[in-house]
Formats: C-alpha cells, structure tokens, sequence
C-alpha cells in the first residue's frame, strides 16, 4: 500500500554543506562549530566541519551559501482543526503558509474552533481520537502537526484518559475551555492525564474568545499542568505580578504566545531570566484565534522577544526549537546525531541594519528563510512571506 503522501521520508542520503552558522537549538550550547549537517533516510547522521564528515555517496547535496541552519520552528501552540482549514477565520492554507515562515512542527492546543464541537464525553473523546488520526496520516504543507488534543469536560473518569491513551492520544487540550474550570476539577483529571503519559497545558488569563474561561495564577499552579499556556494571556493577560507568581512557583513549561500581551510575554522572559530558567520557555502563536493566523508568528516571537527583550537571538531560536521539542518528547528540534532531519535555512533580510543574521533578529527585523527541509526532503526554496534573504541555499 503506498503511504499517504504527508509521511514520505527520504530514503537517501543528504548533505547540506557550506553552514555560516549552525543553530543547534540546545541552550548550553546555542551554536555549534561545524559547517556541515549530513543526513540518511530522514535522521541526522552527522555534524561537523565537511573534512570531517562523510560525505560521499550523496543523493541530495544542498550548498548552503552560507546561510545559517537551525532545527526546523516548532510552534507549541495551535488550534488545528480539520486539514489546513480554519473555521476560526475560515481560511485555507494557513499551514502551508507557517512551512514558509520555518515552521515544521506544530503542537495541538485543542481542536476547538470545529463548528459544534461536542462536549459530552463521547464526543469529546471521538473528536480527539479523529483529530490525532486525521493529522498522523496528512501533513498539509509537510508540517508535522501532532494533534488530537481533548478539552477536558465535567463527567470525564480515569478510565477515559487510560481509554484516549490507549488510542493514540497523548496531549490534552486547553485545560479551562471546557466546562472543567476550578483548579481541584482540572488537578484530578490532569493527573489522570499524566498517570497515562498524556502531556497537558492551560489556558492562563482571560477569556480568549466568548464562551471561553478566566484562569488565575492560583487555578494553574493548583492544577499543574505540564504547560503554562500562554503565560502572556491570550490575549489578557494576568497581572505581571501573577505571572511572576507563575514563573517562581512552579517548574513548568513557560509558553509564551504571538497571539498574547507583548509586554507580558516580554515581563515573563525577563522573570525566567532572572530566575536562571530559561529552559522553561517555549514559543508558541495560538493561531488562528482573533487576532487571525500567523505564518511569521514564531519568527516574529523570536524577533520581539530577542530586541526588546535583550536576549541574544541565538537563545530565542532555543526557545523555539530544543526546549519545546525536550519539554514535549519531540524527535526533532536539535541538532544533533539521531534526531529528525527538520531544518530551516535562513540568512539576513536584505537591507537589514544588522550586520549578520543574529545581530538583524537582536535589531528586531525577520530573517529570510531560505529553505525548509522535513524528514530530509526539501519542501519549500526561497519563502513567499518573509522579506528576501541576502542569501539563499540551492541544491546541487
Ligand atoms: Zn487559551
């Protein structure tokens, strides 16, 4: 039978030489020195200086140009719905449009834009177990979006989550966009949850949309969940001293949001800082929400968060790529020997007043992305949405 067309891999062997700068995604060490990445049947073989590496025997070989290669963008927060539709703006191609902003991976908050989203258990259930499938068998536009993500719903019992686990779903939803509001509710079943290795988030702030929920510091740290969604609100924020509260009163996952308040994801960057946890912070869009869908939305987290944030932009393209892929038990999203061959080539955007790739995202300006390259198969040159690159990587 052939395979679905979303889950191709390549089956040869991949050289991408001639790196200017090589992003590995891992905190302790953001940059790596070695200009060559190799490659076999989807997974990294090797990285290195190209003397160093073998690379004989290619079926692909990608010069570089000298750009700079990080681990493909991982967007920690989405609302999928169904295929690369959105009812939420009733869009089409808003994932083939976010491949070309260097994202390949997308993590599920909740399918809960679908018109008529059930809230009894079965439904609930039935949607999420549809929503993993669908999403496992058709990436639109290659990402890999790894969904089906229950909203937890009054009347739902252990053996539900032993029951979506055993099925193939491994992340929840939102916690607080369902019924399930009060903190001692949401800590039971999140526990449930992580008893049968589902990985859960919640919705921190205001309510996102009508018919959504207020979640206050005291709810998150009560139900632990394994994320702080969308610290920076979704886009109300707590109050600055809740988040702090936030930050310095649990060890989980910070997810700061595109869709949020700027100056509380700005606040949160600087706490985590502060309190030498920058492990903790992930990027996320919540796209599509109100504010619409954002196929630039995690370059341009990276982007505000690097300048106004003085942070050094190699560490915010951690954020968005090791730190989610470690905190989520992804296979990609660093660089190093073993993992998926997801990348994102990018360089400068002409005219930038930055001198070099990280010193144009410190100045607040996008780079151009280049080319984006999941399970080892180009699947995009030169994007459609970023501003031009000075450069841009061809194949051989
Ligand atoms: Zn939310």
């Amino acid at each position: 039978m052939a395979l679905p067309a979303g889950i191709e891999t390549q089956r040869g062997k991949m050289v991408i030489r001639n790196i200017g700068l090589l992003l590995s995604g891992a905190l302790e060490a953001p940059i790596l020195d070695a200009d060559t990445v190799v490659a076999e049947a989807g997974l990294i073989t090797a990285v290195g200086r190209e003397k160093d590496c073998d690379t004989g025997a290619a079926t692909t070989v990608i010069d570089a140009q000298g750009c700079a290669l990080s681990p493909g963008l991982i967007d920690s927060h989405v609302h999928p719905v169904f295929g690369d539709w959105t009812p939420r703006q009733n869009q089409f191609g808003w994932i083939e449009s976010t491949l070309n902003g260097g994202v390949t991976t997308m993590i599920s908050a909740g399918e809960v834009h679908l018109p008529g989203r059930a809230r009894d258990v079965v439904g609930v259930k039935a949607l999420a177990i549809t929503a993993q499938r669908a999403y496992s068998l058709a990436r639109p536009g290659w990402v890999k979006i790894h969904a089906g993500a229950p909203v937890l719903e009054k009347g739902m019992v252990e053996s539900d989550f032993a029951e979506l686990a055993a099925a193939g779903v491994t992340l929840l939803g939102e916690v607080g966009l369902g019924t399930v509001k009060a903190g001692y509710e949401a800590k039971e079943m999140v526990g449930w949850a992580r008893k049968y290795g589902i990985q859960s988030t919640i919705h921190t702030g205001g309510p996102s949309v009508p018919g959504s929920g207020f979640i206050d510091a005291d709810t998150v740290l009560e139900a632990d969940a394994d994320i702080i969604g969308h610290i920076n609100g979704g886009h109300t924020a707590l109050p600055l001293k809740q988040i702090r509260c936030l930050c310095e009163g649990c060890g989980r996952g910070i997810e700061i949001v595109h869709n949020g308040n700027e100056l509380a994801g700005l606040s949160a960057l600087r706490y985590a800082k502060e309190l030498g946890q920058m492990h903790r912070v992930i990027l996320g869009t919540d796209g599509p929400a109100g504010s619409g869908v954002q196929p630039l939305g995690i370059l341009r987290m990276i982007a505000l968060l690097s300048s106004l944030g003085e942070t050094p932009a190699e560490v915010l393209f951690c954020c968005a790529t090791g730190n989610t892929a470690r905190m989520r038990k992804l296979d990609c999203g660093l660089i190093e020997v073993g993992r998926k061959a997801d990348f994102a080539l990018m360089d400068r955007a002409q005219h930038s007043a930055g001198a070099d790739l990280l010193e144009s995202v410190q100045k607040g300006d996008l780079p151009g992305i280049g080319m984006v390259i999941i399970d080892g198969i180009v699947r995009c040159g030169r994007s459609r949405n970023t501003p031009p690159a000075e450069r841009v990587p061809v194949v051989v």
